[in-house]
């Protein structure tokens, strides 16, 4: 078994872990409860918080109901059917730690498609109206943080008793294995792999599916829906589209490439991607602003042009990753630097490191675009309540310190040919400044 190292030192781990643990359930139920009980006003759930302190979180928080369960269970196998059915081309993963390839079938695209067709003729076709799911939202969130709580103690004993294959192992404590994870790629059966289930079959794709549901809940509400609705929800399905157009790039990232299967990533893509990604779009169900037509197109074309930029500093790399350097960026001859490294099997590769295009500009010039298109869907609720924001500022946060998780994890991987490509690119994400 290969050994799992910490990814921060063992107290911001330690810090980390309580706080997620602690922190993190509640939050997702007072955001739930601002947006949709208390008008979006940061400033009225405190004061309901300071007057009735802990058993008013208690009284608000909403039981697991047998619907919302239901609805869970229905979302979850729909989605796991189709993953394992729809067809797709086999597509290789990167070369993990211990030397592994793992495979996978790329039917993000076919899978999303049906997912939103199906979603949307079972309202229009009177069959399920998904104001249900808004309607007993607190409930789903509720349910999802214990369901997904049990479904991590299944991942850490899996890993322990059954690990799918030789990038698994233990760091020798029990809290930071199932914090961080024991499984790379943990699966069940041969093919229908865990962590594309979690983080795109049912987080990312919840994410289309909730930014549907409140506008539709707009809609029923009010009998039409406000400009800033419509924005706020093409912007983020524009994002999730293009998520799943680019899914088997996202199979080289981080999240799945080397972050471990446990609370930390899995937790997240479960419970905090459709509660907290979603919530610019809660907020605006019961805040229908109207911006008017003109500062609502500028808004979709900055939105949209800063999806394209993200996308294709993703493309920029995957593209110049397949072809071995063997391909145009931005019209030229990319310019790169060739580093080797030894896995932990003692074997020694090499990698390509693009040095030019949008990694010339900044070693993760990716997440300004990120960033500024998460803005540019929180906008249209203009600037009267804080909430909306929340998610911009978790993000930015998130990037900040995934940059350098990842400059650290790299440095370690290339050693001096990591210290050149600093040389070459000295900004970490904002060129210039950072
Ligand atoms: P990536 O994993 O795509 O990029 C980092 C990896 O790329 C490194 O670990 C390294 O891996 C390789 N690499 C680094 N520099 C170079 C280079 N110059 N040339 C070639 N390869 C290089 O980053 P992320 O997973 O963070 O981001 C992927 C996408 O997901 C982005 O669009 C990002 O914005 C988005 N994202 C969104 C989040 C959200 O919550 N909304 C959170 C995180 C990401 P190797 O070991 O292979 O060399």
């Amino acid at each position: 078994m290969a050994e799992s190292k910490m990814v921060h030192s063992p107290l911001v781990t330690y810090v980390s872990v309580l706080s997620l643990l602690t922190l993190c359930p509640p939050f997702v139920i007072l955001l739930w409860y601002t947006m949709v009980h208390a008008d979006g006003s940061l400033s009225q759930t405190l004061g309901y918080l300071r007057l009735h302190g802990l058993q008013g979180l208690i009284n608000i928080w909403p039981k697991p109901t047998a619907i919302a369960w239901k609805i869970i269970a229905s979302y979850s196998a729909f989605e796991a059917l189709l993953q394992i059915f729809l067809p797709g081309k086999r597509v290789e993963g990167p070369l993990s730690p211990a030397g592994n390839k793992p495979v996978y079938k790329a039917n993000g695209v076919a899978a999303y498609a049906v997912t939103l067709i199906t979603y949307l003729s079972l309202w229009w076709f009177g069959i399920f109206n998904p104001s249900i799911v808004y309607d007993h939202l607190g409930e789903i969130f509720s349910a999802l943080i214990f369901g997904s709580f049990i479904f991590c103690i299944f991942l850490y004993i899996k890993g322990r008793v059954a690990p799918s294959s030789t990038d698994s192992g233990s760091c020798g404590n029990i809290i930071i294995d199932f914090y961080w994870g024991m499984e790379l790629y943990p699966r069940i059966g041969e093919n229908f792999d865990i962590k594309v289930f979690t983080n795109c079959r049912f987080g990312m794709m919840s994410w289309a599916v909730l930014a549907v549901t409140y506008c539709i809940k707009q809609y029923e509400a009010n009998g039409r829906v406000a400009d800033s609705m419509l924005i706020n929800t093409i912007l983020m399905l524009v994002y999730v589209s293009k998520f799943f157009w680019w899914e088997d790039g996202y199979w080289n990232t981080m999240d799945i490439a080397h972050d471990r299967a446990g609370f930390y990533i899995c937790w997240g893509c479960l419970v905090w991607v459709p509660s907290i990604y979603t919530s610019p779009g809660m907020y605006l169900v019961n805040h229908p602003v109207n911006l008017g037509a003109q500062l609502a197109v500028y808004i979709l074309i900055a939105g949209i042009l800063c999806t394209y930029i993200n996308y294709d500093c993703d493309r920029q790399r995957k593209e110049f990753r397949r072809t071995n350097g063997k391909c145009l960026v931005w019209g030229k001859a990319p310019s790169k630097i060739q580093a080797a490294y030894t896995t932990t099997t003692g074997e020694t590769k090499t990698s390509l490191l693009l040095t030019s295009g949008w990694w010339g500009l900044s070693r993760h010039f990716h997440y300004v675009p990120e960033i500024l298109a998460a803005f540019l869907w929180t906008v249209p609720a203009l600037f009267n309540h804080f909430l909306p924001y929340f998610y911009v500022i978790f993000l930015t946060i998130l990037l900040f310190d995934r940059a350098k998780r990842d400059d650290d994890r790299c440095r370690s991987k290339y050693g001096k040919y990591w210290k050149l490509y600093c040389e070459k690119v000295p900004y970490r994400i904002v060129p210039g400044i950072y």
